[in-house]
């Protein structure tokens, strides 16, 4: 680092230090710029970017179809409320209804809001069919969706729930793919099922076809919503538009965010007509959601993925990916497990991850770290063969060195 770069990063932390809530655990780089899977610091050191956001950034960074759609379209209107219409929301709703099987979308601005409409609509439809007993909703141990009251009621991690209670109720949680506790769990006052269809945060642990379809049928006998949440792993990060679609499973309501619109803050659910019919004028709503950047942008994401071929390159960089985690696997034996599919994949160690991704930070490839003992990749789906050969290069490395005296 040269002295001015490194007095601007030491000038960045301080701020913060002072003036902002410490809610977050940095790494300690500030970041300045970004292109492609690549991102700059302060210094000018160039990162080979394996976090991508945490599952935002599928196109990587400043990719030049989102660049000229953004100046376009902030250059004719940003923002105009939902008081009106505009040219872009309609579109992107039906592109979400026909990629997702559903059928009416609402749009909101983060993740967790997509969560917290999600379960009012199934509160709504639940209270219609079995009045307000039918409130009861039951979700997954080691879930995550978001940090309002709504979403953390239904996150199965104390960490996260914590001094923060009394919170919604009741909430059942069961463990992930033990389809008799699911069954037990649901009765007639159940009026929503909700599971990530890949556990992101909690350490990529995926729902199987089995428990998907269990889950489908028992939401079915008892009239309850089966919301899958696919914010981290939906939009193309499996290979799959969806991840449900490979257990051959559709939702009554699906909850996406992420990457939808390249980087800008939107967020959406869709949903089954039987469900959204329960939803009318004045029950729902958000100022920012749906504005005509965020949904420009978003369709302009939706072109991209289609007209680049991105979902095949997520397959097969992702099936590399996935042969090169096994072969690790194999080779030390500090790897307790490789898990997931496409751009979204984990390395689950025998010891904390924490020095692998110092490691990582120092060799200018960066990770992350969930659970304590799972690494996460969620890259671009830019991605591709030579990146994955440097990231093992480094990857091994620390396996070797950190690996030792610690099986
Ligand atoms: N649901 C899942 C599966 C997530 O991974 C996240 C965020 O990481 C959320 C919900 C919350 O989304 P947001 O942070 O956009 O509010």
């Amino acid at each position: 680092m040269t002295s001015e770069s490194s007095s601007s990063f030491q000038a960045i932390v301080e701020r913060e230090n002072q003036y902002l809530l410490q809610t977050y655990a940095r790494y300690p780089l500030a970041m300045v710029k970004g292109k492609g899977v690549y991102l700059w610091d302060t210094s000018g050191r160039k990162y080979l970017d394996l976090v991508g956001g945490l599952g935002v950034n599928a196109l990587g960074h400043a990719h030049p179809r989102i660049v000229k759609t953004i100046r376009e379209q902030s250059a004719r209107v940003i923002h105009l409320s939902n008081l009106y219409y505009n040219e872009f929301q309609g579109s992107l709703a039906e592109r979400l209804v026909k990629v997702s099987g559903l059928d009416r979308a609402f749009f909101s601005n983060s993740g967790t809001e997509a969560m917290e409409g999600a379960l009012k609509l199934a509160r709504l439809a639940g209270h219609h069919v079995g009045g307000e007993a039918k409130s009861r909703i039951v979700a997954l141990e080691g879930s995550f969706h978001g940090r309002t009251f709504g979403a953390m009621s239904i996150t199965g991690q104390d960490k996260y729930r914590k001094g923060f209670e009394p919170l919604l109720e009741p909430v059942t949680f069961v463990p992930l793919n033990d389809a008799s506790a699911l069954r037990s769990a649901i009765t007639d006052e159940t009026c929503a099922i909700v599971l990530e269809t890949i556990q992101g945060e909690g350490g990529i642990r995926e729902c199987s076809s089995e428990f998907l379809r269990e889950a489908r049928a028992a939401a079915d006998r008892h009239q309850a919503a089966l919301i899958l949440d696919e914010i981290q792993c939906g939009l193309g990060r499996t290979g799959s538009f969806f991840a449900y679609q490979d257990a051959g499973v559709t939702p009554d309501i699906v909850t996406i965010a992420k990457p939808i619109a390249a980087g800008l803050p939107l967020g959406a659910f869709v949903a089954r007509e039987s469900f959204a019919r329960e939803i009318g004028a004045g029950k729902h709503g958000t100022t920012f959601g749906g504005g005509p950047l965020t949904c420009r942008v978003a369709l302009e994401y939706l072109a991209i993925i289609a007209e680049e071929g991105l979902l095949a390159q997520v397959q097969r960089v992702g099936a590399y990916m996935a042969d090169q985690f096994r072969e690790l696997q194999k080779k030390y034996g500090v790897i307790e497990e490789t898990r997931g599919r496409g751009m979204i994949q984990a390395i689950q160690l025998k010891f904390p991850g924490r020095p692998i991704v110092d490691l990582g930070m120092q060799e200018a490839v960066l990770m992350n770290v969930t659970q304590e003992k799972v690494l996460r990749f969620l890259p671009a789906f830019l991605l591709e063969e030579k990146h994955v050969d440097k990231a093992v290069r480094v990857l091994k490395k620390g396996l070797r060195s950190l690996g030792k005296g610690q099986k």
